[in-house]
């Protein structure tokens, strides 16, 4: 087994593929220390700058005197916990849904949700760019799986048109998790209802962010469907950790008896959920962290397009570099790391192409994001023999 392991991860070196974790000091803030050494963070997913702030500290603490640490089990086994039922009603308000039930994580959420609404003899319609979690959960269903081209209602549409399957699935991310854009939601919908197809959004990178009030993509969109599941996570812009679902009483009863990752996995701890609930707070109070945000995220595309990168077709807080090699990424990722900046490398399979992931948030200054590009662009194009 060990020397079975080693060729492994001798493989993985040899190809650049090998990971390695980066130890940083201190909170998700917007400069982080690595190796004792201050630099900027431009790779977290606490967009909204909640992780660290005061008032889900507090409010975790509270909910650790008053109900401890641990949730002692399932919910099935020993109990709901007030702070579950707590969040989930307010989640529910917050999303203006029929029901909601919370995963311990976005990867439960998908792995769990998935098999549970489509199964053997159905077909599913998945974007080639969806995350890892709900391809895993796809593959768990069973059921038969078509991918279309990232973002090309019109290659959904005809593979769609062709399917006999009796039940169909359409699951795309709603804000693209490495490549930053959005798909066409309004169009895809509109197939789904022609075809009588389900929809699956996984909001993860868009729930707290999109829309007026930060219920997500299709509160940005201006679009209304009741049916369309949506699967929204608590670690990212909420700053917390944990996930959701949202949609009718009836797939909620379905999931509580069904699900496997809801009823055979220790509940999220309350502390958890208590910091959920504050950080919701937070989001619906004040638009202006979304405000900053944006206004961050369009600041930094406009520099990098006008610096001569190119961004894809990002639109907005996660903007893709490709470089579309494994061994040029880390290096880079290393070189930057040098210049003060912590910008992680992606590769596969995390991605088909090799590239740096930035992300900013809303406590970023322009100061902060007004760093050397040219400085940047000499990196991008050096030599990486
Ligand atoms: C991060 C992410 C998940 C997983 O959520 P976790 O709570 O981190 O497990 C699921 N889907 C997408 C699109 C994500 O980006």
């Amino acid at each position: 087994m060990e020397s079975a392991i080693r060729k492994r991860l001798k493989e993985l070196k040899e190809r650049y593929l090998k990971r390695r974790l980066t130890l940083i000091s201190g909170p998700q803030e917007p400069w982080v220390r690595v190796n004792g050494r201050r630099v900027l963070l431009l790779c977290s997913n606490n967009y909204l700058g909640l992780a660290n702030h005061p008032e889900l500290k507090e409010a975790a603490m509270k909910a650790v005197e008053k109900y401890g640490v641990g949730s002692g089990a399932s919910r099935l086994v020993s109990g709901t916990m007030e702070a579950h039922k707590e969040l989930e009603e307010k989640l529910k308000r917050f999303k203006k849904k029929e029901a909601v039930l919370l995963f311990n994580s976005g990867w439960h959420a998908n792995t769990g949700i998935i098999p549970q609404i489509i199964g053997r003899g159905g077909e599913i319609f998945s974007d080639k760019l969806n995350h890892a979690s709900i391809i895993d959960g796809c593959v768990l269903s069973r059921a038969a799986i078509k991918r279309y081209s990232h973002c090309d209602a019109g290659q959904l549409k005809d593979l769609i048109k062709k399917s006999t399957a009796r039940r169909k699935l359409i699951i795309t991310d709603g804000v693209f998790s490495m490549d930053g854009d959005i798909p066409p939601l309004k169009e895809i919908i509109e197939i789904a209802e022609k075809y009588g197809a389900t929809v699956f959004l996984d909001d993860a990178h868009s729930v707290g962010v999109f829309g007026k009030r930060g219920r997500g993509t299709l509160e940005y969109l201006g679009i209304e469907r009741p049916l369309v599941i949506e699967m929204g996570t608590l670690g990212k812009a909420f700053g917390s950790y944990g996930a959701f679902v949202a949609g009718s009483k009836k797939l909620i009863e379905l999931l509580i008896n069904r699900g496997r990752r809801f009823i055979y996995s220790t509940s999220l701890p309350p502390a958890v959920c208590a910091a959920s609930i504050r950080a919701i707070t937070i989001v619906e109070r004040e638009p202006e962290r979304r405000e900053r945000l944006f206004k961050n995220a369009s600041y930094l595309r406009d520099s990098l397009k006008k610096g001569g990168f190119d961004i894809l077709k990002s639109s907005t807080h996660i903007i893709p570099l490709v470089t579309g090699d494994a061994k040029k990424t880390m290096a880079i990722t290393e070189r930057l790391l040098k210049k003060g900046i912590f910008c992680q490398g992606i590769r596969p399979p995390s991605v088909p192409s090799s590239r740096l992931r930035i992300t900013v948030t809303s406590e970023h200054t322009e100061k902060d994001l007004r760093f050397d590009l040219g400085g940047i662009k000499e990196v991008f194009e050096g030599n990486f023999s």
